[in-house]
C-alpha cells in the first residue's frame, strides 16, 4: 500500500511544509474547502502544503495535471468534495501522485503553482462536502466502560456492544467546521429526584473526542458492501467533536436513542486526511481470544491484518478567564484510535449489511475514542464522574462540565519510526450562552 509519495524524505518547495512539528508535509496532502478569510470569494476546493492551501480550482486551470490526475483535480477544486470523493481509489491516487510530485523540492513544479497558494492564516473554511447523512458509532469499548460505571454501575455494558459496531443516525443540518461557536442547548431534563422534568439550559454540557470518517463511493439500496471492499468506500478522517447535553440525553434517551441530547452541534476540522496518507500508520487489529470474535461479515484477514489505525488524539480546554490570564489551555486527556474495538472498515459494511445505501460525501462518527489507560477518556462525563470530581484546570478553574466560554480544541497526529509525522490540524469550538426560548 505504500508508494513514493509516503517517503519521508521527500521536502518540498514550500518551505513551511518541511518544519519537523508541520501538520501538514507533503506526505499528507489533506483536502478542505475554503475561501479567503473575511470576502465574499466562492468556496472551492484546496490541498493543505506547509501553512499554505493550494487553490486546486486554480491550480487545475494552470493544466499541469493529466489523465485521471486531471479529473480529480478537477473535482478537488469543487465548491464541496462529493465528486471527488465519489471517483474512488484509482483517482484519488493519481491526484496524489501528481500533487507529490509537482510540490517537491527537487523537480517540482514551483512556477506554475506559486500563484496558486494562498496562507492558511488568511482562509476560512466551510463543511466540506455536501453531507447528506451522518451517523454517530459508539465503538470504544473503554468509553463504553467508563460511562457504565458511572450511569448504571452494578450493569455491564450492552450485550450487543462486543457483536456489531452500534450507531445512531445522527444530524447533518448541525454540522459545522472548527472556529465555530454555538448556543448552548435549551431542553427538557429530569434532574436528580426530582418527580417531574425542566426545561431550561442544559447544566451538563460536554465534549466527545471523536474522528469523522468521509464515504467515497457510495453503494447501491439493497447491496450490502463486504467487509473485503469496505476501505474502498473510504476518502478519509477528519477530528469530530459530538457536543453532548448529557442532562437532555440521558431523560430522553430510552426507548428511541439520542435526540435533542446530540443534534444541536457537531464541529468537524476543515482538513480530511485521506486513507491513502493514512497508509504508514495501519495496525493489526486484534480480538482478544476469551471476547466474541466477529460474525463472518465483520471479518477479514485485511482488516485483521491493518484495519486498526494509530491516530494521536488531544482534546484541550480554555475558558473565558484563561484566555484574559496567562495560564493557557489545559490538556485534558490524550489517547490513540488504535484502542478501538471496531475499525472504520466494519463500521462502513456493518451500516449497509440491512441494504442501506451510503453516498459519497455522508459522514460516520467513530463515536468517543477513549483509551484504557488514565487520562485517555474522550469525554468529560468519563474524565470527571458525571461532575462529582472535577478537573482542576492550569489556572486553578474547576471544570464538572463545560461553562458558557469555554472553547474544546481537539488535535490529532500520526507518527512512527521511520515515518514523515503528519497531523490534522483543529478542531475547535467555543460555547455562547443559551438563547432562552
Ligand atoms: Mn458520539
Amino acid at each position: 500500500m505504500l508508494n513514493e509519495t509516503h517517503a519521508p524524505d521527500l521536502t518540498s518547495w514550500v518551505p513551511s511544509a518541511n518544519r519537523p512539528d508541520c501538520d501538514f508535509p507533503l506526505q499528507n496532502l489533506p483536502h478542505g474547502v475554503f475561501r479567503r478569510r473575511g470576502t465574499r470569494e466562492a468556496f472551492r476546493g484546496g490541498v493543505a502544503i506547509g501553512d499554505q492551501v493550494l487553490d486546486m480550482a486554480m491550480a487545475h486551470a494552470t493544466g499541469i495535471f493529466e489523465g485521471e490526475a486531471a479529473r480529480a483535480a478537477h473535482h478537488a477544486g469543487a465548491p464541496a468534495l462529493n465528486d471527488l470523493m465519489a471517483l474512488g481509489t484509482t483517482s484519488w491516487r493519481a491526484l496524489r501522485l501528481a500533487l507529490s510530485r509537482a510540490l517537491r523540492e527537487d523537480g517540482g513544479d514551483a512556477k506554475a503553482l506559486r500563484p496558486c497558494l494562498v496562507p492558511q492564516t488568511d482562509v476560512e473554511h466551510t463543511v466540506p462536502s455536501r453531507i447528506g447523512d451522518y451517523t454517530d458509532f459508539y465503538t470504544s469499548i473503554d468509553h463504553a466502560r467508563n460511562v457504565m460505571r458511572i450511569v448504571r454501575p452494578d450493569e455491564p455494558i450492552s450485550a450487543n456492544f462486543q457483536w456489531m459496531p452500534i450507531a445512531y443516525h445522527g444530524r447533518a443540518s448541525s454540522i459545522g467546521v472548527s472556529g465555530q461557536s454555538y448556543r448552548r442547548p435549551m431542553g427538557q431534563a429530569m434532574p436528580p429526584g426530582a418527580t417531574a422534568p425542566v426545561h431550561g439550559p442544559c447544566a451538563r454540557l460536554d465534549y466527545e473526542l471523536e474522528l469523522g470518517i468521509f464515504v467515497g463511493p457510495g453503494n447501491r439500496q439493497g447491496e450490502p458492501v463486504a467487509l473485503a471492499d469496505a476501505e474502498r468506500h473510504l476518502f478519509g478522517v477528519c477530528l469530530l467533536n459530538d457536543w453532548s447535553a448529557r442532562d437532555i440525553q440521558f431523560w430522553e434517551l430510552v426507548p428511541l436513542g439520542p435526540f435533542l441530547g446530540k443534534n444541536f452541534c457537531t464541529t468537524i476540522s476543515p482538513w480530511i486526511v485521506t486513507m491513502e496518507a493514512l497508509a504508514p500508520f495501519r495496525h493489526a487489529w486484534n480480538r482478544a481470544a476469551d471476547e466474541p470474535q466477529p460474525l463472518a461479515y465483520l471479518e477479514s484477514a485485511d482488516n485483521r491484518a491493518q484495519g486498526a489505525i494509530d491516530i494521536r488524539l488531544e482534546a484541550w480546554l480554555d475558558t473565558g478567564k484563561s484566555r484574559a490570564g496567562h495560564a493557557g489551555p489545559t490538556r485534558l486527556s490524550h489517547t490513540s484510535f488504535r484502542h478501538q474495538y471496531w475499525t472504520p472498515a466494519q463500521m462502513l459494511t456493518h451500516h449497509t449489511m440491512g441494504g442501506c445505501n451510503l453516498q459519497s460525501g455522508d459522514l460516520l462518527g467513530s463515536g468517543t475514542i477513549s483509551g484504557p489507560g488514565p487520562g485517555e477518556a474522550g469525554a468529560m462525563i468519563e474524565l470527571t464522574l458525571a461532575g462529582r470530581k472535577p478537573l482542576v484546570l492550569a489556572n486553578g478553574e474547576e471544570r464538572g462540565f463545560l461553562q458558557d466560554g469555554d472553547a474544546v480544541t481537539l488535535r490529532g497526529w500520526c507518527e512512527a519510526p521511520g515515518r514523515a509525522r503528519i497531523g490534522f490540524g483543529e478542531c475547535r469550538g467555543t460555547v455562547l450562552p443559551a438563547l432562552a426560548r
